[in-house]
Protein backbone atom coordinates (compact mmCIF):
# COMPACT_ATOMS: atom_id res chain seq x y z
CA UNK A 1 0.00 0.00 0.00
CA UNK A 2 1.41 3.17 -0.54
CA UNK A 3 2.08 5.51 2.10
CA UNK A 4 -0.05 8.96 0.77
CA UNK A 5 -2.65 9.52 3.77
CA UNK A 6 -1.51 10.51 7.40
CA UNK A 7 -1.72 7.90 10.57
CA UNK A 8 -4.93 7.67 12.36
CA UNK A 9 -5.00 10.64 15.06
CA UNK A 10 -1.86 12.65 13.57
CA UNK A 11 -2.33 15.94 12.47
CA UNK A 12 0.23 18.12 10.91
CA UNK A 13 -1.29 21.46 12.07
CA UNK A 14 0.26 19.95 15.61
CA UNK A 15 4.19 19.91 14.03
CA UNK A 16 4.62 23.11 13.45
CA UNK A 17 9.10 23.55 12.87
CA UNK A 18 10.24 26.87 13.89
CA UNK A 19 10.55 29.86 11.23
CA UNK A 20 13.27 29.97 8.72
CA UNK A 21 15.43 33.32 8.93
CA UNK A 22 16.14 34.51 4.97
CA UNK A 23 19.87 35.41 5.28
CA UNK A 24 23.47 33.85 5.62
CA UNK A 25 24.25 32.13 8.23
CA UNK A 26 28.01 31.61 9.78
CA UNK A 27 29.27 28.41 7.99
CA UNK A 28 29.60 25.85 10.58
CA UNK A 29 29.94 23.05 8.26
CA UNK A 30 32.22 23.13 5.54
CA UNK A 31 32.17 19.60 2.68
CA UNK A 32 35.75 18.87 1.44
CA UNK A 33 35.93 17.53 -2.25
CA UNK A 34 39.36 16.48 -1.49
CA UNK A 35 40.40 14.12 -4.13
CA UNK A 36 37.61 14.51 -6.55
CA UNK A 37 37.68 10.96 -8.31
CA UNK A 38 37.18 7.39 -7.21
CA UNK A 39 38.30 4.34 -7.16
CA UNK A 40 35.91 1.95 -7.72
CA UNK A 41 32.62 2.19 -10.45
CA UNK A 42 29.19 1.25 -8.51
CA UNK A 43 26.79 0.30 -11.57
CA UNK A 44 24.37 3.62 -9.86
CA UNK A 45 26.95 6.49 -9.16
CA UNK A 46 24.85 9.40 -8.82
CA UNK A 47 27.97 12.07 -8.43
CA UNK A 48 29.73 10.05 -11.77
CA UNK A 49 26.38 10.55 -13.83
CA UNK A 50 26.27 14.75 -12.33
CA UNK A 51 29.54 16.44 -11.45
CA UNK A 52 32.25 16.72 -13.54
CA UNK A 53 35.92 15.41 -12.96
CA UNK A 54 37.76 17.21 -10.60
CA UNK A 55 41.18 17.28 -9.60
CA UNK A 56 42.48 15.98 -5.70
CA UNK A 57 42.41 19.32 -3.43
CA UNK A 58 45.85 20.84 -2.71
CA UNK A 59 47.25 21.34 0.97
CA UNK A 60 47.04 25.59 0.37
CA UNK A 61 42.80 24.71 -0.75
CA UNK A 62 42.95 22.79 2.74
CA UNK A 63 44.17 25.58 4.48
CA UNK A 64 42.06 28.12 3.27
CA UNK A 65 38.95 26.11 3.40
CA UNK A 66 40.27 25.97 7.25
CA UNK A 67 40.35 29.37 7.43
CA UNK A 68 36.98 29.97 5.83
CA UNK A 69 35.79 27.82 9.04
CA UNK A 70 37.40 29.11 11.36
CA UNK A 71 38.17 33.08 10.60
CA UNK A 72 40.47 33.40 13.28
CA UNK A 73 42.25 30.09 13.63
CA UNK A 74 40.41 28.62 16.53
CA UNK A 75 37.88 26.70 15.84
CA UNK A 76 34.17 27.34 17.40
CA UNK A 77 31.92 24.63 19.01
CA UNK A 78 29.57 23.29 17.07
CA UNK A 79 31.55 23.05 13.97
CA UNK A 80 31.93 20.12 11.47
CA UNK A 81 34.29 18.62 8.96
CA UNK A 82 32.95 16.15 5.97
CA UNK A 83 34.91 13.92 3.70
CA UNK A 84 32.77 12.13 1.71
CA UNK A 85 32.83 12.92 -2.24
CA UNK A 86 35.04 10.84 -4.27
CA UNK A 87 36.69 8.10 -2.12
CA UNK A 88 38.49 10.32 0.11
CA UNK A 89 40.71 7.52 1.36
CA UNK A 90 42.28 7.83 -2.06
CA UNK A 91 43.59 11.47 -0.86
CA UNK A 92 45.20 9.89 2.85
CA UNK A 93 48.03 11.99 3.24
CA UNK A 94 45.56 15.48 2.90
CA UNK A 95 43.65 13.71 5.27
CA UNK A 96 46.65 13.81 7.42
CA UNK A 97 47.44 16.94 6.73
CA UNK A 98 44.01 17.50 8.19
CA UNK A 99 44.20 15.59 11.24
CA UNK A 100 47.46 17.77 11.87
CA UNK A 101 45.33 20.70 11.49
CA UNK A 102 43.27 19.63 14.26
CA UNK A 103 45.78 18.38 16.65
CA UNK A 104 47.59 22.06 16.34
CA UNK A 105 44.51 24.02 16.45
CA UNK A 106 41.54 22.09 17.50
CA UNK A 107 42.20 22.13 20.83
CA UNK A 108 39.89 19.52 23.41
CA UNK A 109 36.31 18.67 22.60
CA UNK A 110 34.99 21.41 25.13
CA UNK A 111 36.71 24.40 23.68
CA UNK A 112 35.55 23.29 20.17
CA UNK A 113 37.65 20.51 17.95
CA UNK A 114 35.91 19.70 14.92
CA UNK A 115 33.97 16.69 14.50
CA UNK A 116 35.39 15.13 11.30
CA UNK A 117 32.14 12.73 9.49
CA UNK A 118 34.35 10.65 6.86
CA UNK A 119 32.34 8.53 4.19
CA UNK A 120 34.05 5.90 2.48
CA UNK A 121 33.21 2.45 0.03
CA UNK A 122 35.57 1.12 2.39
CA UNK A 123 37.41 -0.58 -0.25
CA UNK A 124 40.80 1.18 0.72
CA UNK A 125 40.16 0.25 5.08
CA UNK A 126 43.23 -1.14 5.01
CA UNK A 127 44.56 -2.79 8.82
CA UNK A 128 46.71 0.22 9.14
CA UNK A 129 44.10 2.59 7.66
CA UNK A 130 42.00 1.19 10.03
CA UNK A 131 44.09 1.89 12.90
CA UNK A 132 44.57 5.07 11.70
CA UNK A 133 40.81 5.76 11.82
CA UNK A 134 40.34 4.35 15.58
CA UNK A 135 42.82 6.53 16.81
CA UNK A 136 41.54 9.85 14.98
CA UNK A 137 38.63 9.95 17.08
CA UNK A 138 36.60 10.80 13.27
CA UNK A 139 33.27 9.43 12.68
CA UNK A 140 32.91 7.24 9.70
CA UNK A 141 30.72 5.82 7.52
CA UNK A 142 31.44 2.81 5.35
CA UNK A 143 28.90 1.84 2.17
CA UNK A 144 27.98 -1.24 2.35
CA UNK A 145 25.12 -2.50 0.67
CA UNK A 146 24.00 -5.72 2.61
CA UNK A 147 24.88 -9.07 1.69
CA UNK A 148 27.73 -10.10 -0.93
CA UNK A 149 24.88 -11.28 -3.42
CA UNK A 150 23.27 -7.52 -3.06
CA UNK A 151 26.35 -5.52 -2.76
CA UNK A 152 28.19 -7.05 -5.84
CA UNK A 153 25.50 -6.81 -7.89
CA UNK A 154 25.92 -2.86 -7.38
CA UNK A 155 29.30 -2.03 -5.97
CA UNK A 156 32.02 -2.93 -8.29
CA UNK A 157 35.52 -2.44 -8.82
CA UNK A 158 37.16 -1.17 -12.26
CA UNK A 159 37.32 -4.59 -13.79
CA UNK A 160 33.99 -5.47 -12.79
CA UNK A 161 35.06 -7.55 -9.76
CA UNK A 162 33.24 -7.58 -6.78
CA UNK A 163 34.27 -5.04 -3.50
CA UNK A 164 32.28 -6.71 -0.63
CA UNK A 165 35.23 -8.99 1.04
CA UNK A 166 37.01 -6.32 1.42
CA UNK A 167 34.19 -3.90 2.60
CA UNK A 168 32.85 -6.32 5.02
CA UNK A 169 36.22 -6.75 6.58
CA UNK A 170 36.60 -3.22 7.09
CA UNK A 171 32.83 -3.33 8.44
CA UNK A 172 33.08 -5.74 11.28
CA UNK A 173 36.40 -4.40 12.40
CA UNK A 174 35.26 -0.77 12.83
CA UNK A 175 31.55 -1.67 14.14
CA UNK A 176 34.07 -3.90 16.72
CA UNK A 177 36.43 -1.28 17.81
CA UNK A 178 34.44 2.23 17.35
CA UNK A 179 30.77 1.30 17.54
CA UNK A 180 29.59 4.28 18.37
CA UNK A 181 31.37 6.53 15.89
CA UNK A 182 30.95 4.31 13.01
CA UNK A 183 27.49 3.12 10.82
CA UNK A 184 26.62 1.77 7.15
CA UNK A 185 25.20 2.99 4.47
CA UNK A 186 23.50 0.79 1.84
CA UNK A 187 21.55 1.98 -1.22
CA UNK A 188 18.34 0.12 -1.80
CA UNK A 189 17.92 -0.76 -5.57
CA UNK A 190 15.67 -2.22 -7.56
CA UNK A 191 14.88 -6.03 -6.34
CA UNK A 192 17.28 -5.54 -2.86
CA UNK A 193 15.27 -6.82 0.25
CA UNK A 194 15.80 -4.69 2.80
CA UNK A 195 14.86 -7.20 5.46
CA UNK A 196 18.13 -8.87 3.99
CA UNK A 197 19.70 -5.74 3.31
CA UNK A 198 19.89 -4.75 6.98
CA UNK A 199 20.09 -8.66 8.62
CA UNK A 200 23.22 -8.75 6.40
CA UNK A 201 25.05 -5.79 7.62
CA UNK A 202 23.94 -6.42 11.43
CA UNK A 203 25.39 -9.86 11.12
CA UNK A 204 28.56 -7.93 10.93
CA UNK A 205 27.93 -5.96 14.38
CA UNK A 206 27.11 -2.26 12.84
CA UNK A 207 24.94 -0.74 15.36
CA UNK A 208 23.83 2.30 12.98
CA UNK A 209 22.61 1.43 9.70
CA UNK A 210 21.08 4.04 7.24
CA UNK A 211 19.18 2.97 4.60
CA UNK A 212 18.60 5.25 1.40
CA UNK A 213 16.41 4.57 -1.68
CA UNK A 214 18.97 4.93 -5.23
CA UNK A 215 18.78 8.42 -6.97
CA UNK A 216 19.18 7.21 -10.83
CA UNK A 217 16.63 7.72 -14.07
CA UNK A 218 17.55 4.22 -15.44
CA UNK A 219 14.44 2.12 -14.38
CA UNK A 220 16.49 -0.99 -14.42
CA UNK A 221 18.11 0.50 -11.09
CA UNK A 222 15.33 2.21 -9.73
CA UNK A 223 13.24 0.09 -6.79
CA UNK A 224 9.64 -0.16 -8.44
CA UNK A 225 6.24 -0.78 -6.14
CA UNK A 226 7.05 -3.87 -5.27
CA UNK A 227 10.21 -2.81 -3.62
CA UNK A 228 8.52 0.20 -2.11
CA UNK A 229 5.99 -2.19 -0.96
CA UNK A 230 8.76 -4.28 0.63
CA UNK A 231 10.25 -1.60 2.40
CA UNK A 232 6.91 -0.54 4.19
CA UNK A 233 6.18 -3.65 5.20
CA UNK A 234 10.20 -3.80 6.81
CA UNK A 235 9.86 -0.44 8.64
CA UNK A 236 6.35 -1.19 9.73
CA UNK A 237 8.07 -4.44 11.65
CA UNK A 238 11.13 -3.03 12.56
CA UNK A 239 8.92 -0.56 14.57
CA UNK A 240 6.83 -3.23 15.77
CA UNK A 241 9.83 -5.79 16.98
CA UNK A 242 11.14 -2.09 18.80
CA UNK A 243 8.46 -1.39 20.52
CA UNK A 244 8.05 -5.23 22.00
CA UNK A 245 11.13 -4.46 23.47
CA UNK A 246 13.92 -6.33 20.98
CA UNK A 247 17.20 -4.84 20.68
CA UNK A 248 17.91 -3.26 17.37
CA UNK A 249 20.64 -1.93 15.43
CA UNK A 250 19.67 1.79 14.65
CA UNK A 251 17.67 2.16 11.86
CA UNK A 252 19.23 5.78 11.47
CA UNK A 253 16.64 7.70 9.12
CA UNK A 254 13.74 5.95 10.88
CA UNK A 255 14.86 6.96 14.05
CA UNK A 256 15.07 10.62 12.92
CA UNK A 257 11.53 10.64 11.82
CA UNK A 258 10.89 9.20 15.20
CA UNK A 259 12.49 12.16 17.02
CA UNK A 260 10.40 14.44 14.99
CA UNK A 261 6.91 12.66 15.87
CA UNK A 262 7.94 13.33 19.11
CA UNK A 263 8.35 16.65 18.34
CA UNK A 264 12.36 17.59 18.15
CA UNK A 265 14.29 18.75 15.09
CA UNK A 266 10.98 19.82 13.29
CA UNK A 267 13.04 21.57 10.13
CA UNK A 268 11.53 23.47 7.04
CA UNK A 269 14.68 22.09 4.86
CA UNK A 270 16.33 18.58 5.26
CA UNK A 271 20.02 20.65 5.81
CA UNK A 272 21.79 23.10 6.57
CA UNK A 273 23.10 22.82 2.33
CA UNK A 274 23.76 26.88 1.19
CA UNK A 275 22.89 28.14 4.50
CA UNK A 276 25.48 26.75 7.39
CA UNK A 277 26.78 24.13 5.22
CA UNK A 278 29.26 24.74 2.12
CA UNK A 279 30.95 22.16 -0.16
CA UNK A 280 34.61 23.41 -1.18
CA UNK A 281 35.81 22.06 -4.83
CA UNK A 282 39.56 21.16 -5.23
CA UNK A 283 39.98 24.34 -7.15
CA UNK A 284 38.45 26.33 -4.12
CA UNK A 285 34.87 27.27 -5.84
CA UNK A 286 32.22 27.02 -3.05
CA UNK A 287 29.06 25.44 -3.59
CA UNK A 288 25.88 24.45 -1.05
CA UNK A 289 27.44 21.14 -0.46
CA UNK A 290 29.35 18.11 -1.70
CA UNK A 291 26.12 17.06 -4.32
CA UNK A 292 26.39 19.84 -6.23
CA UNK A 293 30.60 20.71 -6.30
CA UNK A 294 31.44 21.32 -9.41
CA UNK A 295 27.68 21.62 -11.28
CA UNK A 296 27.26 24.57 -13.29
CA UNK A 297 24.76 27.39 -11.90
CA UNK A 298 25.78 26.52 -8.04
CA UNK A 299 28.97 27.60 -6.91
CA UNK A 300 28.36 30.35 -4.08
CA UNK A 301 31.64 32.09 -4.14
CA UNK A 302 35.00 30.90 -3.71
CA UNK A 303 37.98 30.59 -0.84
CA UNK A 304 40.06 33.52 -2.63
CA UNK A 305 36.91 35.48 -2.88
CA UNK A 306 34.68 34.83 -0.01
CA UNK A 307 30.95 33.31 -0.42
CA UNK A 308 29.08 35.23 -3.13
CA UNK A 309 26.05 36.42 -0.83
CA UNK A 310 23.49 37.21 -3.75
CA UNK A 311 24.60 33.72 -4.77
CA UNK A 312 23.70 32.43 -1.65
CA UNK A 313 20.55 34.17 -1.42
CA UNK A 314 19.19 33.32 -5.00
CA UNK A 315 20.01 29.33 -4.11
CA UNK A 316 17.52 29.31 -0.39
CA UNK A 317 15.04 31.22 -2.69
CA UNK A 318 15.22 28.63 -5.53
CA UNK A 319 16.82 25.41 -4.64
CA UNK A 320 17.13 25.73 -1.37
CA UNK A 321 13.99 26.88 -0.84
CA UNK A 322 11.73 25.39 1.92
CA UNK A 323 9.47 22.84 2.13
CA UNK A 324 5.78 25.10 2.34
CA UNK A 325 7.50 26.70 -0.69
CA UNK A 326 7.52 23.47 -3.13
CA UNK A 327 4.95 22.17 -4.47
CA UNK A 328 4.03 18.97 -3.61
CA UNK A 329 5.40 19.63 -0.25
CA UNK A 330 3.30 22.33 1.22
CA UNK A 331 0.72 19.74 0.85
CA UNK A 332 2.18 16.95 2.25
CA UNK A 333 1.38 15.33 5.59
CA UNK A 334 4.24 14.20 6.41
CA UNK A 335 6.50 17.38 5.90
CA UNK A 336 7.56 18.76 8.70
CA UNK A 337 8.78 15.20 9.62
CA UNK A 338 10.52 15.26 6.55
CA UNK A 339 12.03 18.51 6.63
CA UNK A 340 11.84 18.50 2.55
CA UNK A 341 13.54 17.07 -0.28
CA UNK A 342 17.56 16.53 -0.74
CA UNK A 343 17.79 19.79 -2.59
CA UNK A 344 20.62 18.20 -4.76
CA UNK A 345 18.49 14.82 -5.50
CA UNK A 346 15.28 17.06 -6.48
CA UNK A 347 17.55 19.31 -8.96
CA UNK A 348 19.38 16.20 -10.50
CA UNK A 349 17.03 13.62 -10.63
CA UNK A 350 13.35 15.52 -9.88
CA UNK A 351 10.97 16.00 -12.66
CA UNK A 352 11.83 19.95 -12.71
CA UNK A 353 10.76 23.08 -10.41
CA UNK A 354 12.77 21.95 -7.53
CA UNK A 355 9.79 19.37 -7.34
CA UNK A 356 10.77 16.30 -5.35
CA UNK A 357 12.01 13.06 -6.71
CA UNK A 358 8.54 11.00 -5.89
CA UNK A 359 10.06 7.74 -5.38
CA UNK A 360 12.31 8.69 -2.41
CA UNK A 361 9.09 10.56 -0.83
CA UNK A 362 7.31 6.74 -0.97
CA UNK A 363 10.17 6.04 1.45
CA UNK A 364 9.96 9.09 3.67
CA UNK A 365 6.46 8.81 4.35
CA UNK A 366 6.82 5.00 5.17
CA UNK A 367 9.42 5.76 7.54
CA UNK A 368 6.83 8.55 9.20
CA UNK A 369 4.21 6.70 9.21
CA UNK A 370 5.67 4.02 10.83
CA UNK A 371 7.39 6.41 13.29
CA UNK A 372 3.99 8.15 14.04
CA UNK A 373 2.46 4.63 14.91
CA UNK A 374 5.22 3.52 16.86
CA UNK A 375 5.29 6.86 18.92
CA UNK A 376 1.50 6.54 19.84
CA UNK A 377 1.89 3.33 21.11
CA UNK A 378 4.56 3.62 22.87
CA UNK A 379 3.51 7.30 24.88
CA UNK A 380 0.33 4.87 25.84
CA UNK A 381 2.22 1.97 27.10
CA UNK A 382 5.96 2.36 27.27
CA UNK A 383 7.02 5.99 27.03
CA UNK A 384 10.58 5.25 28.62
CA UNK A 385 11.45 3.30 25.38
CA UNK A 386 10.88 6.27 23.34
CA UNK A 387 13.65 7.94 25.26
CA UNK A 388 16.29 5.69 23.08
CA UNK A 389 15.53 7.89 20.61
CA UNK A 390 16.66 11.30 22.16
CA UNK A 391 19.97 10.30 24.32
CA UNK A 392 20.43 13.72 25.50
CA UNK A 393 16.63 13.84 26.98
CA UNK A 394 17.58 10.49 28.73
CA UNK A 395 21.17 12.21 30.11
CA UNK A 396 19.63 15.14 31.34
CA UNK A 397 16.91 13.22 33.27
CA UNK A 398 19.78 10.35 34.68
CA UNK A 399 21.12 13.46 36.06
CA UNK A 400 18.34 15.34 37.71
CA UNK A 401 17.64 11.61 39.19
CA UNK A 402 21.26 11.61 40.62
S1 LIG B 1 9.93 15.72 -0.24
FE1 LIG B 1 8.22 14.32 -0.55
S2 LIG B 1 7.88 13.37 1.47
FE2 LIG B 1 9.12 15.21 1.76
S3 LIG B 1 7.64 16.86 2.18
FE3 LIG B 1 8.03 16.87 -0.03
S4 LIG B 1 6.40 15.59 -0.89
FE4 LIG B 1 6.52 15.12 1.31
S1 LIG C 1 21.41 18.93 -0.34
FE1 LIG C 1 21.15 16.71 -0.11
S2 LIG C 1 23.22 15.85 -0.31
FE2 LIG C 1 23.44 18.06 0.08
S3 LIG C 1 23.69 18.19 2.31
FE3 LIG C 1 21.51 18.48 1.83
S4 LIG C 1 20.61 16.43 2.06
FE4 LIG C 1 22.84 16.16 1.87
Amino acid sequence: MRAEAPPAGYSPRDYVPPPLADRAEPLAALALDAVGSCNIACRYCAESATQPRRRPMSEETLAAAWRLLFPDGRPRPGCSLHLGSGEPLLGLPLLRKLAALIERHGGSAAEGRPEVHLTTNGTLATPAVRDWLVASGWRVKISLDGPREIHDRWRIGRRGEGTWERVAAAVADLAARMPERFSVTAVLCRGADPVEVFAGIAGLGARRIELVPVAHDDPQVLPGRADVARYERFVAAYARRFAAGEELPVLIRFAGKVRRAMGFELQRVPCAAGRGFAGVAPDGALYPCFRFVGVDGFRLGSLAEGPDSEAAAAFRHGAGRPWEEREPCRDCWAAALCGGPCFAVAEMFGPGGSRPFALHCDYVRADARAAVRLVRRLSRRDPERLLAFVPELRRALDRLEV
